[in-house]
């Protein structure tokens, strides 16, 4: 059984627990019947075990097998140290990503022509370089994503905050790669087209996490975390982030 499917039914089991105890399903009664037993869970154990597992992924492919063994091996007391953790020393500029395909005067066009439409820059510059596009002709197999989005919203419990905020606007406002507007799998995080801080559609995010993990800016109160500040809920809680 995987984190998901155990911290489901944890959340199931909680969620009789305080309908039989003709409890609400307020922010205390679920921290008590659903959060602490999670906390208390193999699932828990195992996301401290796993943390640092998949650091090798930032080297290559055959290494992040291997750390992940050797983590799995150890119990994660042994891990294989990865070139960097944080997405914003990952995550190169633009124009460093396409250096020899577009120029970067092209560049710059086009981030014009997509800011003014508020359209994001990725698939424009991904259609320029030559990827093909993917016709939305009705006959793709749909994505997990897809599967999340199509299953509606998740929508949090009285208590808990049920969005994405910035920590910092004015990183944002400087940010050129904004890989966020890019990420995000409900497409709750779009492109402004005034310019500056992203927007966000709480109605539409489906607390996935993308866009914390992909941010391309520190957080300005803990470097290890990036510019977004997710709070998922509790119905978010099987993520490791949470
Ligand atoms: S949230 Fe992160 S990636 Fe998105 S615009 Fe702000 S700093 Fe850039
Ligand atoms: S968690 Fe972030 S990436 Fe996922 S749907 Fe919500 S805003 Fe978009």
């Amino acid at each position: 059984m995987d984190e998901a499917w155990a911290s489901g039914t944890m959340l199931a089991e909680a969620v009789i627990e305080l309908m039989k105890a003709g409890k609400p399903y307020t922010k205390a009664n679920l921290e008590e019947a659903y959060v602490r037993r999670r906390r208390q869970s193999w699932v828990e154990e195992e996301a401290v075990i796993s943390e640092k597992s998949r650091d090798g992924f930032t080297l290559n492919t055959l290494l992040g097998f291997i750390g992940m063994g050797i983590s799995g091996l150890s119990k994660g007391k042994v891990n294989l140290p990865g070139k960097s953790k944080r997405p914003w020393e990952r995550i190169p500029t633009i124009e460093e990503f396409y250096k020899g395909v577009i120029p970067e005067t092209e560049i710059l066009q086009i981030r014009k022509e997509c800011q003014l439409k508020g359209e994001p820059l990725h698939d424009r510059l991904m259609t320029r370089a030559g990827w093909p596009e993917v016709p939305l002709d009705g006959q793709l197999l749909i994505s997990q994503q897809d599967a999340l989005l199509m299953g509606g919203k998740v929508v949090a419990n009285p208590g808990y905050a049920d969005h994405v905020t910035f920590a910092d606007p004015y990183y944002c406002q400087s940010c050129r790669e904004q890989v966020c507007t890019e990420i995000c799998s409900g497409q709750a995080i779009t492109v402004n087209p005034e310019g500056g801080v992203p927007l966000f559609d709480r109605e539409k995010c489906v607390h996935c996490g993308a866009c914390m993990w992909n941010c391309s800016k520190p957080n300005p109160e803990d470097p290890e975390q990036t510019n977004v500040n997710f709070r998922a809920g509790s119905g978010g809680l099987h993520s490791a982030e949470n």
